[in-house]
């Protein structure tokens, strides 16, 4: 029962207003209104000083022809000693941000201050009024109105400090006038009472009424920053925390590392799973990098499977390396859902402030390069941003720049790959690599300079461009021809691609039939309805379709029947080590099984040995496409090896389901 009256006592003199019809709140959010109700007060804070000030000295001025002067002028130094002492703690924090959160020990200690400049108030009418001439009492009530009312309304924002300032004032005159015995000055005390009621009632109600505001607004913002699912602070909070980061850095100048984190194969969880294990998946890492992280350390969810750390304390990088270090272990166990394990490593790219940027921006780009490293490893590690990144970062950005004219000023060119049937030796139709001639750097691959499209969002137009471009030399074959064209999977996020690629295909009086649009499975992982919907579309004007590179990714065979697929690729990795690896060799024969059995057929990639091309035939693989068949080549060449090609020998193959039948030793026509 005493410790109950004892907190209620404690949180009144902490400046909580829930005793008197305020809202309450939890801990975080007491803090922040303090700081504002401390914020409240110590605007005030040079005025308060003032007029203490001044009217401690015209109070020893009225004194100075009595008896009192000196009592007075010593109480005056009082006073000017006092508010001098609070005036100078404040300086020392003037240049320091507001706090976001104020502690109860801050309130209680504006509270004594007040209660204690309230006191020394207080004894002006008490010691001096009742002996003084009439002049100086009506200077003494003059001066102790003036500081009730500016005491209640300076302190108002924390209504108890203008309570424990005002109290003594107004308790010590009222005992003074009652004192003097005079009837018309127990009118003016009882006169006193009601505006002490007034002005102490209004500055509650006031301070209770922005209490609740500011509450509201709190909650508001609360929810504005947090990830609802996680719980996690959000983006826009991330990116005040690390703003906030930098200014502490150029304050303290202890640097601090910054951790982008990425679940290695959510995307492919939540698509094999649904979406309910998903949200599952990332409450639970929610979990598991709260425990990793200390209190200093700044969490947040960036958004779909991507977390950020501030580490306030890995200032080394062998102290942000054990906590990556430790963040990796803690996400090498499975997660448990529904009864089921479920695994999912994580990557963590790490840049330093200020070394690896100084700039929120420059340290965000630097920590997900380093991501984008560690991704590209193995998944299930860490890497710290370095110097060759810096090249990286520039050359990826000198890229971008470069990309935006290259389409106007002609510098891409189609070449085209051909791919032989194995069922007659011949070429069935060519795939359309793009390449980029810049200026400067020569030939640029596809590989460095499609990712940069992607992201910027230019693939778009190139896209278009190679899809006219390889229809305009298709159509120049003979009709059994075909042309296979890659799109990204950004390409499928524009509801308008499927109408675009028609049009260039009717364009071209190219039959749709010719025309084989390949996609790899991380199509499916970004939208999947949408993407599914485009392909189902293309699919039902005759376009075929192929799913390229298959293997490598998010695999799943669960593709095999969810898209409208006339053929997969095998990727050029199982191909390459077919001989040695007897694993590869067991995936390609199986991948090739499946295949035939859903009637979807299969072309081999990256042949490159006499060998490999035996086993793939020994295996009914339907096409191979590699270096060992024939280089990428320009439209001209290709029509000439279209050309040069034996005419077709009768029906060599039927098929059925997808199935082929054996057949003799064929030799391959290209080199
Ligand atoms: P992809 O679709 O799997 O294309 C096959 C890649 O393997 C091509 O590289 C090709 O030159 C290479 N290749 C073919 N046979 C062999 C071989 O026997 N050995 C070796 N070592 N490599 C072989 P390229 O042209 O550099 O293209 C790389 C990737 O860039 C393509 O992989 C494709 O994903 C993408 N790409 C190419 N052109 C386009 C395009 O027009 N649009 C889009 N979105 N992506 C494209
Ligand atoms: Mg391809
Ligand atoms: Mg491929």
């Amino acid at each position: 029962m005493q410790d109950v009256l004892l907190n209620k006592v404690r949180q009144v003199f902490s400046g909580d207003l829930a005793i008197f019809g305020g809202p309450a709140t939890d801990d975080a959010t007491a803090g922040r209104l303090r700081a504002e109700q401390l914020a409240g007060v110590l605007r005030h804070s040079r005025g308060i000083m003032i007029a203490n000030v001044c009217n401690a000295l015209i109070f020893v001025v009225a004194e100075c022809h009595t008896p009192d002067t000196g009592a007075a002028a010593v109480w005056a130094a009082m006073v000017i000693a006092l508010v001098a002492l609070v005036h100078l703690r404040q300086r020392q924090r003037r240049d320091l941000p507001k706090p976001q959160t104020v502690s109860e020990r801050a309130v209680r200690r504006a509270v004594l201050y007040a209660f204690a400049l309230g006191a020394l108030w207080s004894a002006v009418p008490l010691l001096f009024f009742n002996s003084a001439p009439i002049g100086v009492q009506l200077v003494v009530a003059c001066l102790c109105s003036g500081m009730l009312a500016g005491g209640a309304f300076g302190l108002g924002g924390i209504p108890i400090a203008a309570l424990a300032f005002t109290g003594p004032i107004f308790i010590s005159s009222a005992i003074a006038i009652g004192r003097s015995g005079d009837m018309t000055y127990m009118l003016v005390a009882a006169l006193l009472v009601v505006y002490a009621l007034v002005l102490l009632r209004t500055v509650f109600s006031y301070a209770i009424e922005t209490a609740s505001r500011l509450v509201a607004q709190f909650d508001a913002e609360l929810r504005l920053r947090r990830d609802p699912l996680t719980e996690l602070p959000n983006r826009l909070d991330f990116t005040e925390s690390v703003e906030a980061a930098f200014a502490r850095l150029a304050r303290d100048r202890r640097p601090f590392t910054l951790l982008w984190l990425d679940l290695d194969s959510f995307k492919a969880i939540n698509d094999r799973l649904g979406h309910t294990v998903g949200d599952e998946i990332l409450v639970q890492a929610a979990d598991r990098l709260r425990a990793c992280v200390g209190i200093g350390d700044g969490l947040a969810r960036l958004g779909g499977d991507e977390f950020a750390i501030i580490a306030a304390d890995a200032a080394s990088p062998e102290q942000a390396a054990a906590f990556a270090r430790r963040i990796v272990e803690a996400f090498a166990q499975p997660f448990h859902i529904d009864g089921q394990e479920v695994m999912n490593t994580i990557s963590i790219g790490l840049a330093t402030a200020p070394a690896d940027g100084d700039s929120p921006r420059t340290l965000l780009r630097s920590a997900d390069i380093a991501l984008y490293h560690a991704k590209g490893a193995r998944g299930g590690s860490f890497r710290f941003f370095d110097a060759t990144d810096h090249a990286f970062a520039r050359e990826r950005r000198a890229i971008e720049h470069d990309l935006g004219n290259a389409l106007q000023r002609g510098e891409f060119r189609l070449v085209y790959q051909p791919i032989l049937n194995l069922d007659d030796d011949r070429i069935v139709g060519f795939e359309a690599l793009i390449r980029w001639h810049h200026p400067t750097r020569g030939l640029v691959g596809p590989v460095d300079f499609i990712p940069v499209a992607e992201s910027t969002g230019m693939i778009r137009r190139i896209g278009d461009w190679v899809v006219e471009e390889a229809c305009r030399a298709a159509s120049a074959w003979p009709d059994a021809i075909r042309i296979s064209v890659n799109f990204s999977a950004v390409q499928f996020r524009d509801p308008g691609i499927a109408t675009r690629v028609k049009a260039a295909i009717a364009a071209s009086g190219l039959a749709p039939g010719r025309f084989e649009v390949e996609v790899t499975e991380t199509v499916l992982l970004s939208d999947d309805a949408a993407a599914l919907e485009i392909l189902l579309a293309l699919s039902a004007e005759g376009v075929r379709v192929a799913l390229d590179d298959f293997g490598t990714g998010y695999s799943s065979l669960s593709y095999l029947r969810k898209l409208p697929l006339h053929r997969v690729k095998i990727d050029r990795s199982f191909v390459q080590d077919l001989q040695t690896d007897l694993q590869n060799a067991a995936i390609v024969k199986s991948v090739i099984g499946l295949a035939a059995d859903l009637g979807i057929e299969t072309t081999a990639e990256g042949v490159e040995t006499a060998e490999q091309l035996a086993f793939l035939r020994a295996h009914q693989c339907s096409e191979a496409q590699g270096y060992l068949i024939g280089r990428p080549v320009d439209a001209t060449e290709a029509t000439a090896l279209l050309e040069r090609q034996p005419r077709p020998a009768k029906a060599s193959t039927t098929r059925a389901s997808g199935k082929r039948t054996a057949k003799g030793k064929p030799k391959a026509h290209c080199d």
